[in-house]
């Protein structure tokens, strides 16, 4: 995808089970290490967009399967999200790197609200984004949101940091002891094959547009900074 700018530019998903350390809310190590780690890359010159999860907080889906109404159980797990982007926007600071959040929700004391052109000027002057509360729209999820992101503020790559895999195997590989890694795949292929790894959506929005996608692992000490840098880890996904 061709942007008419140079230096390079990327957007980070971090799903918020990564956040929540295993557990419900949020484990301030692992947050001030994804920090740091970005932190690194955007001193090496890369420009650095994040969209992050909730996971660790809420998920729609599930608290309607326990009786909540749908939408309004989405709108919290998108709150959970916010939660999540100011302690990144926190410890991306403390590690010496402005950083600024923009919500798809309006919370004026909180955050920005998403104002892209004013996302790609944040970039381009070296501060992080971290966009938070999704897409503002039920039924939708992180991931889809983050190629759409990735998409709207002219990013080259979506890189999406795993916990557990560390890239896009045949089959999932906690439950198939035969699946395989791979190094390359095609968005096709990861539709056909039901790869669940990320969201269909966000596969398909992706292929629909020419965005290239990396799955990578963040359990090896400084994946996020190589990914950020452009090192070939993980897997590659593209048309
Ligand atoms: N969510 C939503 N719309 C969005 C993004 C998120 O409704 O545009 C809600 C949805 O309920 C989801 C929750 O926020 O379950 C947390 O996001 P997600 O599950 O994508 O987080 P992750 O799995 O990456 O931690």
């Amino acid at each position: 995808v061709a942007h008419g700018h140079h230096p390079r530019r990327v957007l980070l998903k971090l799903s918020g089970e990564v956040f929540g350390g295993g557990s419900i809310g949020l484990d301030p190590d692992v947050v001030s290490d994804a920090a740091t780690q970005i932190a690194d890359a955007v001193r090496a010159g890369v420009q650095v967009a994040v969209v992050v999860g909730g996971g660790n907080f809420f998920r729609g889906a599930e608290l309607s399967a326990r009786g909540m109404e749908r939408a309004r159980a989405d709108y919290m797990g998108m709150l959970g999200t916010v939660m999540n982007a100011l302690a990144l926007q926190d410890f991306i600071e403390k590690a010496g790197v402005p950083a600024r959040v923009q919500t798809a929700i309006a919370m004026g004391q909180v955050a920005e609200s998403y104002i892209p052109l004013r996302a790609i000027r944040h970039l381009e002057k070296g501060r992080v984004v971290v966009f938070g509360a999704g897409a503002g729209l039920p039924y939708f999820s992180t991931d889809t949101v983050a190629a759409q992101r990735a998409l709207e503020t002219g990013c080259d790559e979506l890189l999406v940091g795993k916990n557990g895999v560390d890239g896009v195997y045949t089959a999932d590989p906690r439950k198939d002891p035969s699946a395989v890694k791979l190094d390359h795949l095609t968005y096709e292929r990861a539709l056909a094959d039901g790869l669940a790894v990320v969201d269909a959506s966000a596969f398909a929005l992706s292929r629909d547009n020419g965005l290239t996608m990396r799955v990578f692992g963040m359990g090896e000490d400084g994946n996020i900074t190589r990914a950020l840098l452009g090192e070939k880890i993980g897997t590659l996904v593209s048309r």
